[in-house]
């Protein structure tokens, strides 16, 4: 979900009534250094842990503030430096609204996460979180959350303060809005100190889009591997093929985890599996949907493999999948005999051929180095990651794959491949069955060789190669172009 940074957060809780610590955005060096003391805040969309990172001063004199302007404004992606007056506080509260997608007790709806102990390390305190579960349609009062936070001095105010931050986060469809601290002042009252919101993009609303825009960055901080994924998707464009490494590194302890997601239902279940895991750390971002084909799930598989710190990969989609789920699968069993690193896997199909993706997985694991543990799709994500432990490695393997040398029987543009023919593996110059399995009729068998028909059109599917491999000789094999960067 794209993130709101502070500078704009604030614009959403104080059209609400939300009160704020005050302070002022610059986004290019200020003719005229504002007042001491201030504290100097890097705005950077998804930043995080911020002050360990340098990303906020405090700054007592005008030469502080104008150097920590000056050095803040160059940080990379940084839209400006808020400059926020340093307040007297009293006490520390933390507080988030969250998108619930509910359980056993709780209709899907919104969250208040709350604690009476704001501030730095919030993280380790999930204990200490009371949860007030609300309608979308129907939030709470002011007094219905004052009656929730009985034990806490002042919670008049504070109950406002929620019910404003509870009407931001509705108001303006956010995923996350989060303040902390909110702080108690000598006199009483409740101020935001930091904030930040992350929103869906398709949920903001034309009159709100200019408040949601984030700068365009002059910096491109693409990873090479995105960047090869955006080259896949340019030779290949039909269907989505997402992948975003993560900026953060795996916390130790943590099982780093490859994940190839397929479409929005696959993403939100393994979010709901790991959100509040620190055991679990997804390596990457990522969706394959919209009729991809399986030459680009293949290539789209190789790119998030060749990541070096992943020990394992997860694969599941919604589990009702149109993606044809035995093509994934043979894009899958591909990826993993051609990569030179291939990742143990927790694969889930569900979907259209469900039963013959896992009947064909099931019949080629054996024959992998890696351990692959297969899944239907009544199995969801959060029991999926109970086996993370059993396959996960510390140690990848190392494989050598050298296509077998053949003779190119044809090249096909759009899904981009080429088709070689091994015609040593067919000595009896008959049709083989892989002719006869194209779904598409696109395959031909003419003057004893492979080739193709031109009134049919080949999608990429790879049922050719994989019924060559396995019921037939291996007369015909498929070569899929990667760049040098994927391993
Ligand atoms: S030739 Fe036929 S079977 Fe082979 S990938 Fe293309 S459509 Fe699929």
């Amino acid at each position: 979900m794209p993130a709101l940074p502070e500078y704009k957060t604030r614009v959403l809780l104080e059209n609400h009534g939300v009160p704020l610590v005050p302070a002022v955005f610059f986004n290019v060096m200020p003719d005229v250094i504002p007042k001491p003391v201030v504290f100097l805040k890097a705005q950077i969309p998804g930043a995080t842990s911020r002050a360990g990172r340098g990303l906020v001063r405090r700054a007592s004199t005008r030469d502080e503030i104008s150097k920590g302007l000056s050095e803040l404004l160059s940080e990379e992606n940084c839209q400006g430096v808020l400059a926020a007056e340093a307040v007297d506080i009293k006490k520390e509260y933390y507080a988030a609204c969250l998108l619930d997608f509910g359980d056993g007790e709780n209709l899907p709806g919104g969250v208040i996460l709350f604690s009476p102990d704001g501030g730095t390390g919030i993280e380790g305190r999930t204990d200490s979180l009371t949860k007030i579960h609300f309608s979308l349609l129907n939030p709470p009062s002011a007094s219905d959350i004052e009656k929730e936070l009985e034990d806490i001095p002042n919670s008049p105010e504070l109950a406002d303060f929620l019910q404003k931050m509870t009407s931001t986060f509705i108001g303006y469809k956010l995923t996350v809005l989060e303040t902390n601290p909110i702080a108690v002042l000598e006199d009483g009252s409740h101020i935001a100190v930091d904030c930040r919101a992350e929103f869906e993009k398709h949920a903001v609303s034309k009159k709100n889009a200019e408040l949601f825009k984030v700068p365009e960055s002059t910096v491109d901080d693409s990873t090479p591997l995105e960047k090869v994924v955006e080259a896949i998707n340019a030779a290949d464009p039909a269907g989505t093929g997402f992948f975003r490494a993560s900026r953060e590194k795996a916390p130790e302890g943590s099982i780093a985890v490859a994940t190839n997601l397929c479409g929005g239902g696959g993403k939100m279940l393994w979010e709901m599996t790991t959100g509040g895991r620190d055991d679990i750390f997804s390596l990457n971002e990522s969706d394959t949907s919209g009729g991809l084909s399986g030459f680009k799930s293949y290539r789209i598989l190789r790119a998030i493999m060749s990541q070096p710190d992943a020990q394992v990969l997860i694969l599941t989609g919604s589990g009702m999948a149109f993606q044809n789920q035995y093509h994934l699968a043979s894009a899958v069993w591909k990826a993993l005999k051609e990569s030179s690193t291939p990742l143990p896997c927790l694969l889930r199909f569900g979907g259209t051929d469900q039963e013959k993706a896992i009947e064909l997985m099931d019949t080629v694991s054996k024959a992998l180095p890696v351990k692959i543990k297969t899944f239907r799709p009544e199995i969801f994500p959060n029991a999926m990651v109970e086996h993370l432990g059993d396959v996960a490695t510390d140690h990848r393997i190392k494989q050598q794959f050298s296509p077998e040398a053949g003779e190119v029987a044809f090249e096909v543009v759009m899904p981009p491949a080429r088709f070689v023919y091994h015609p040593e593996k067919n000595p009896d110059n008959t049709e083989p069955l892989c002719v006869k399995e194209c779904p598409t009729g696109f395959l031909k068998w003419s003057e004893n060789r492979i080739t193709s028909n031109s009134d049919a059109k080949c999608i990429g599917c790879l049922v050719c190669e994989t019924v060559s491999l396995l019921e037939g000789n291996g007369e015909l094999t498929i070569e899929l172009d990667l760049p040098e960067e994927v391993l």
